[in-house]
This record gives C-alpha cells, structure tokens and sequence, in this order.
C-alpha cells in the first residue's frame, strides 16, 4: 500500500471494527429467510441513503425489495457494481444449534448464526467499506452502484433476473461478496435440475408379473446415472473440479401391496464450463434412450426443471488483477484464485448483464448453511478493508 489515502482507509477502517461487528449482528437478527426480505430491504436501503446514495427498489412482488443504491462521482470513469443478496435460507433443525441461530451471538472470535457466512458478513463488507469511504470523502471517479436483491436462494427470479429484465443491470465490472474463504472465485458451475419419469402397469402386489412395475425401471436407470457420475470424474476443470450428478429426490408408489405405476426423480446435474445446457440435457436423453433400447418395455420421459448459468472467467481479466492487487495490499501474499461449485448471482450478472465479476468474502464457503455457522471477526474486517483497497484501486 503505497499511497497515503490508501493507508488512511485502512485504518479507518481498523477503527470502525466494533460496528463492522454490530453491523453484521443487526443484519443477523432479522431473519430473512428468502420471501421474507423486505425488513432487512428497509434496514439496508436507510443505510445506503444515509451515506448519500441514490436509493431505488425495485420490486418483481410487494414485499420482494432489491436495494439499487448509487454514488454517480460526476467524474468520467468506470461503473463497479458491489452485489450480494438479502435472503438466508432456513435454520434447519434448532437441536444441531449451540448458538440460537437469530441471536448473533460472538464467542472465540466468531459471530455465530444463520446467514452470518451466506451472506451477512460479505454484505457488511460491501456497506462498511463504501462507508469508510464516504466519510473520509475520498474523491472517486466514475459510479458506485450497490445492489442487494432478493430471492437469490432460489435462482433470483424476483431478484437479479428482475433487476436484469428492468435494464437496470449495468456496469463494468462487478464484485459479488459471497461466501469464498477469502479466496479470489473467478469462476462458477453451471446447474440443469432434470426430472425423469417412469410409468408403469399397476397391477395386485400378489402378481407382479402381470404388471410393470416403475420404480424397478427407476432402478435402472438410477444405476446407470450412477455411472455416468463415476465417467464425469474423469474430466477435470483446474478451477472448478468434475461435473456431478445428485440424484435429489424420488418419489413412487402407493401402498406395498400394488405394483407401482409411476415413479418421478429429481436429477441435479452440475456443469463444466465447457459443457452447455443442450449438451446436458441432450446426454440425459441420450442415456435414456439406450436403456430403452435394452429394455423395450421401459417407458420414461425427461423435462427441465431448473437452469443456473455458470461462467468462468479468463485469467487476465482487469477486474481479477484489481482484486489480486487489493488482497495483496492488506493480507500481504497473493490470494488463492479459485472456483465455485455452487450457483451465485455473478452467474446471472455475467450472463444476463455480460460484467466480468469475482466472487470475494470472509465466511467459508465450505460451511455455508451448516448448523452454527458462523464468520471469524478477523476475517470479517480483513475483507472489508480487502474491498475498500479494491474499490479505491478500480474507482480511484
Ligand atoms: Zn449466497
């Protein structure tokens, strides 16, 4: 850290610590488990307008807020979107729980709670290094916009997808702080959730040669998505790992004494980069097709249920070299680049508004949505100075 403005946010931001913590703590506290956002909306959008920022809703559903909040400097210069989302995704059983999950309690140097990884400390993150900015009045050039959207547990739809759809996705280049393990994520996988269905002959459970039962022909083919899910390990992304295949959810059956007539499953497929939606779905068809080959009386059909882009970004994108540089001023090594497995808004941000966007916070991914999770305060106020270093180098 060379420059003198630099160093001052720095600190300023050491010194603001203790509401770094409060901050997170506050956004905790309210549960907005996704459909439930707009409390934490309300609470988020005061923030944004009290530290001078142009504050709009935008509003898929009543209830539903996306927080679009920007500092337009007056100066010619880039657009650098910050981006995380308000939802949390329920608590689960409350047994599993030492710490209440609403509570945001602090104990050996962690903040413990639902959300507190996924994604209220990267939130706080975002909020509090602007805010150190702001009131140091660091003069900047070009725009800060900050978008915080709904819904994103669930595929945005009413979040990102609408922020999108309303022409109001635009910047670029743009930081999303989801949970990373303070690695610098350039790339995510993709996500086709398939739904396969066999149908059968019902029949008496005493003769069941007399019908054609559907869950055995689901047997089938979930042997054979099982080997299709051993072949995928065989090819490797360096970022981002092998594709996968889950096979999520079956359903099938009446009552045991009746040869079942149809069985459903849920299929989750995650994609390489290299791999498209057609081509994937096209790969379910095509197995589907040479076990009916084998089988002339298996009878199964196939639909889309869900598609989540990925994206990967190339490794000389600016917007990498700023956060690498960002991380290297406070942490002082070079950061871990690395992959997602799990879908984000920057998919959607990168698809649908076509930014070249990094990942980047202090909760670890790989805990994300456990039971007592929780972020290290260290961290949490290491990543807020990551920011305001990555902001001051892309704006300033
Ligand atoms: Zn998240």
């Amino acid at each position: 850290m060379k420059d003198e403005v630099a160093k001052t946010l720095h600190k300023e931001i050491e010194r603001i610590a203790p509401e770094i913590v409060s901050t997170v703590q506050e956004l905790v506290r309210i549960p907005s488990i996704t459909g439930d956002e707009a409390k934490v909306g309300a609470v988020v959008a005061a923030r944004c307008a009290a530290m001078g920022f142009k504050v709009e809703i935008l509003e898929s559903q009543p209830g539903r807020p996306n927080v679009l909040a920007t500092w337009d400097t007056g100066v010619p210069g880039p657009t650098l979107l910050l981006n995380d989302h308000l939802d949390i995704v329920p608590p689960g059983p409350l047994e599993y729980w030492t710490h209440p999950p609403f509570a945001a309690e602090i104990a050996d140097g962690c903040i413990y709670g639902r959300g507190t990884i996924d994604t209220k400390s990267g939130l706080t993150t975002l909020l509090m290094a602007t805010r150190a900015i702001r009131d140091l009045g660091i003069p900047l050039r070009g725009k800060l916009v900050l978008l915080f959207t709904c819904d994103e547990e669930v595929g945005g739809k009413h979040g990102i997808q609408h922020v999108a759809a309303q022409g109001r996705l635009k910047a670029d280049l743009a930081l999303v702080a989801e949970p990373t393990t303070m690695q610098v994520e350039i790339a995510t996988k993709a996500r086709l959730t398939v739904e396969i269905t066999t149908r059968g002959v019902a029949t008496h459970g005493a003769r069941p040669w007399l019908g054609q039962n559907a869950i055995e022909d689901m047997m089938i083919i979930m042997l054979r998505l099982q080997q299709e899910a051993k072949r995928l390990e065989g090819r490797r992304d360096a970022l981002l790992g092998f594709a996968t295949i889950n096979i999520g959810i079956i359903e099938g059956g009446t009552v045991p004494n009746m040869v079942p007539n149809k069985c459903r499953l849920e299929v989750d497929r995650r994609c390489l980069p290299d791999e498209t939606r057609e081509g994937v779905y096209a790969e379910f068809g095509a197995i589907l097709a040479e076990l009916k080959a084998l089988h002339p009386k298996l009878d199964a059909s196939l639909r889309e249920l869900i598609w989540w882009p990925g994206y990967k970004l190339d490794p000389d994108e600016t917007v990498i070299g700023h956060l690498c540089a960002a991380y290297e001023d406070v942490i002082g090594t070079q950061p871990r680049i690395a992959g997602k497995d799990a879908g984000t808004d920057a998919s959607w941000i990168h698809s649908l508004g076509g930014i070249p966007v990094v990942m980047f916070s202090p909760g670890n991914g790989l805990r994300a949505m456990n039971a007592d999770e929780n972020v290290n305060i260290d961290d949490l106020v290491k990543a807020t100075q990551v920011v305001g270093q990555f902001v001051l180098r892309v704006l300033g």
